[in-house]
């Protein structure tokens, strides 16, 4: 007697007539998304797009970066064309320790390399979220960071904010009522409201935080282009904070977004989970591009492309802010962040950022409706601008025409 497998779910073909692969229910309802769509955005050239967080590409120090993949092709060759280790390779973390410690003494084996912050993210949801989980993050919070979150079956919740980050007290409520697994924040010119967290600010989470024992995530690829007013430490350096945060940095807003390094800065046992977790999904970060940028590190002055990036930045930041002030309806709010890329509009009750968008393309100017930023109960009437992208001359310009679309929805 022959034994006939079972026949499979047979997949049908789709109305196209091509072949319909059936998707994780994870990712249903998934098909574009909101970063994707602001790629394709920003590639248009007739449009003036301020939707994507896009550095200038002439900042990019060309000479410096071609410079230092000569100088690992001709002295590391091999090493930097062959499989390499998932925490990443040793002066790269030698590197990162060295910077991570102006504000946290780090030592090397406390870093894990990943493929920019965003791999960060999804390395650090694999390695702790089990379905069901909750995640409580700001309201609003970074839109990819919430997908990442999503797709490990996490449930988010919102907690409320103020024009100076998440409220202690909203967070602390939060944490006895959801128990979450860990809370997600951007204490730095936060994406996308450009909102920073002050000191006190800082300890008071800080204390909530180790009070309750709830882990954090604290992304901050932005702290370090601040134009103007003082620095502040992460939350990870305050008291037991370093042991119950996984630092997440990224070289991609000060050096380039194009080699896709970042790492994590936490301590004990997670550190070894996040190498197998690391390990699972890429093996390890490209080995020549984690060289080149540790030679970066080594040898050029980072401090100094900084601050040039920053002056660029703060010349456009204000040029958009006095724009910007001059098109917005009475009832508006707009943020002016010290730093970073992003400014934050509510237009009012009356506005719909997301059906005014089709007439602001139609002008040839771009935002990112603000309401995929938040977990739940979105603000309709919010947008996401971008100021690093243009001249000065260029946003003058797009802001006008963004002036006249939301004069004639008011
Ligand atoms: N976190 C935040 C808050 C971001 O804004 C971004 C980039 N827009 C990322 C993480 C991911 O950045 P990358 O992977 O390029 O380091």
């Amino acid at each position: 007697m022959s034994f006939e497998p079972a026949s499979p779910a047979a997949p049908t073909p789709s109305d196209t007539g091509r072949f319909d692969f059936r998707v994780a229910a994870r990712y249903a309802g998934m098909e574009s998304s909101p970063l994707k769509d602001i790629f394709a955005l920003a590639a248009r050239p007739d449009l003036i797009s301020f939707a994507g967080g896009i550095p200038d590409p002439d900042l990019f120090e060309l000479d410096d970066v071609r410079d230092c993949y000569d100088w690992v092709l001709t002295h590391c060759g091999h090493r930097a064309l062959q499989y390499g280790v998932s925490e990443g390779e040793v002066e790269l973390r030698e590197q990162a320790a060295r910077r991570l410690s102006r504000d946290l003494v780090t030592t090397p084996d406390q870093i894990r390399v990943t493929s920019g912050s965003q791999e960060g993210l999804f390395v650090a949801a694999e390695a702790m979220l089990e379905p069901g989980d909750v995640v409580l993050v700001e309201s609003p919070t970074y839109l990819a960071a919430v997908q990442v979150f999503a797709v490990h079956g996490a449930r988010m919740v919102g907690v409320e904010t103020d024009d100076g980050g998440v409220l202690p007290d909203a967070l602390e409520a939060a944490i006895r009522t959801h128990h979450p697994k860990f809370v997600y924040l951007i204490p730095t010119f936060q994406n996308p409201t450009g909102r920073t967290m002050d000191l006190a600010r800082r300890r008071a989470v800080a204390d909530v935080l180790e009070r309750t024992a709830t882990p954090l995530v604290e992304d901050d690829p932005y702290g370090e282009l601040r134009f103007t007013g003082d620095a502040h430490p992460p939350i990870a350096s305050f008291g037991a904070m370093s042991a119950q945060t996984l630092l997440m940095k990224s070289m991609s807003k000060l050096m380039s977004p194009g080699v896709r390094i970042g790492w994590i800065r936490t301590e004990g046992a997670i550190l070894d989970t996040l190498a197998v977790a690391k390990a699972a999904i890429s093996m390890q970060s490209s080995v020549v591009d984690q060289l080149t940028v540790a030679r970066y590190l080594e040898t050029k002055d980072l401090d100094a492309h900084v601050a040039h990036v920053c002056a660029v930045y703060r010349e456009r930041r204000d040029a958009m802010a006095t724009a910007i002030a001059a098109v917005l309806p009475a009832a508006a709010h707009v943020t002016r962040p010290e730093g970073g890329m992003f400014l934050w509009a509510s237009l009012g009750p009356a506005y719909d950022a997301q059906a005014m968008l089709a007439d602001a393309v139609a002008a040839g100017v771009a935002y990112l409706p603000g309401w995929s930023f938040f977990a739940e109960d979105a603000d309709h009437s919010t947008m996401r601008l971008s100021y690093v992208t243009h001249s000065p001359a260029v946003i003058a310009d797009g802001i006008d025409r963004l002036g006249h679309v939301i004069a004639a929805h008011g």
